[in-house]
């Protein structure tokens, strides 16, 4: 371990640069008791709260990554990261040494995790893997786009082994793993590796597409694989991709990782997006009006890391900068973490959609026709109008046939009151709103 006093230099440092990399506006809040620790077998970067490290890991891991590597001139070093409070409670505890590479993230547990159409034969295979490990599915094999939960899934089965007394759990990304046998092999330590990942009564590996075109740590983990399965053991694997879509991976693990059970995550419906904000905001004693959650939940649609990340953004902006949580100084804040990716959307091309998907014309749209087939649109637009753009009421209705404000707020109303009773509603914003944002 370095002393705390040769740390200091590089931890100066490290603050200094991260400081460069966030707004202004924001660095008083992320980088608040935040720490740098430099120790022989890697780095540890910690924050006061598991929120803040979301945070900070979020919208920063490749700049902390750099940055790190930067100022110890260490193209390799381990980069963890934790949080001081929960450290000193582990440390009190005596962490179970069992957990290679990444302690257990605390908050990753079934209990925190929403499910929905998209996401629950995942959470119930994972369920169930806990429940009987190494008999019930046996490798489970977890795939999805990223921020959709699948190292959430995994931890969640790990706190629930452990929970039932299973001591060697081993919990490693494949960076982990790989890095590990790598040294192992220089050190000439390589029994010592084997043992340890060998005997383990579970191990759960977290993004093994990295095993992509390595081929002699392929090879070793062909051999672990085998190992743990051969004893009926539990193997729990997470990829970007499904098995056999990882390029550059021998066949022979390809076939392995299809013995037991392959599921997807996909990107949460509206609904559970919406159910994961409210959680969300409920842990963090936040309240905001239905409509600026479904305003997040409507804009943030397929990463529920970022939706996240939205959450804690608003809850900065109304807590530290005292701004209220309108729709309008959301979408400012949202724009200032997503604006970049997202297209401007204007009232035009809301417009635009809301005509194409109902086959009707910005004409008919803008006219005074009152059937039905023209109303909704009509509705439709005024809303996503109010969600997704600045404009005031003044300013919708002028552009929808010099409506006055109130016809405005009472069509917004309208749709809102009818988005909890009405699924087919739900179904077209969301399909409009995808097109949007595309
Ligand atoms: P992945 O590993 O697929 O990239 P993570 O498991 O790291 O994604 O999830 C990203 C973030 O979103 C985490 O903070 C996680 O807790 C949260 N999350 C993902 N899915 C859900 C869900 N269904 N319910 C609650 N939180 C979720
Ligand atoms: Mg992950």
């Amino acid at each position: 371990m370095v002393s705390p006093a040769a740390n200091k230099p590089y931890e100066a440092e490290f603050l200094e640069q991260l400081k460069q990399q966030i707004p202004k506006a924001e660095r008083a809040i992320w980088l608040d008791g935040v720490h740098l620790t430099i120790a022989e077998d890697g780095a540890l970067v910690s924050a006061p709260s598991e929120p803040q490290l979301e945070v900070l890991r979020s919208r920063w891991e490749t700049p902390i990554l750099n940055i790190v590597r930067g100022i110890t001139d260490d193209m390799d070093i381990e980069v963890r990261f934790g949080c001081s409070t929960a450290r000193k409670k582990a440390v009190a505890k005596a962490e179970p040494d069992t957990l290679a590479g990444v302690s257990l993230r605390p908050g990753f547990t079934f209990d925190s995790f929403i499910t929905g159409p998209s996401n629950k034969l995942a959470y119930a295979a994972a369920l169930s893997v806990s429940e009987n490990p190494g008999s019930a599915y046996n490798p489970f094999f977890i795939h999805g786009s990223v921020g959709l939960g699948k190292t959430h899934l995994l931890h969640a089965i790990a706190h629930r082994l452990l929970e039932q007394g299973y001591k060697k759990i081993i919990v490693a990304s494949c960076a982990t793993f790989t890095n590990e046998f790598i040294a192992a092999l220089t050190s000439q330590k390589i029994d010592r590796f084997r043992d340890r990942y060998r005997s383990a009564d579970a191990l759960l590996i977290d993004d093994i597409q990295f095993l992509s075109e390595k081929e002699r740590t392929q090879e070793e983990f062909f051999h672990t694989f085998n190992d743990i399965y051969n004893r009926e053991q539990q193997l729990v694997l997470t990829s970007d991709a499904p098995p056999k879509a990882i390029e550059g991976l021998s066949e022979r693990l390809v076939s392995r990782f299809r013995l037991g059970l392959v599921v997807q995550l996909e990107a949460p419906d509206l609904e559970t997006r919406v159910a994961i904000i409210n959680r969300k905001l409920l842990s963090r004693e936040i309240s905001l009006d239905p409509a600026v959650v479904e305003q997040i939940a409507l804009r943030i649609n397929d990463n529920v890391r970022e939706l996240e990340g939205a959450v804690l953004r608003v809850e900065s902006m109304v807590r530290h900068e005292g701004i209220e949580a309108t729709a309008e100084n959301v979408n400012a804040a949202l724009n200032e973490i997503f604006g970049q990716e997202t297209k401007r959307i204007d009232l035009g091309t809301i417009e635009e959609q809301v005509c194409e998907y109902f086959s009707v014309t910005p004409e008919q749209l803008r006219s005074s026709r009152r059937t039905r087939s023209i109303v909704l649109p009509r509705q439709i637009s005024m809303y996503l109008c109010r969600l997704l753009t600045g404009c005031s009421l003044g300013e919708i209705g002028k552009h929808f046939g010099g409506r006055d404000h109130t016809t405005v707020m009472h069509s917004i109303d309208k749709i809102r009151t009818a988005i909890g009773t009405d699924s087919t509603l739900r179904r077209d914003l969301e399909s409009i709103e995808s097109k949007l944002l595309r």
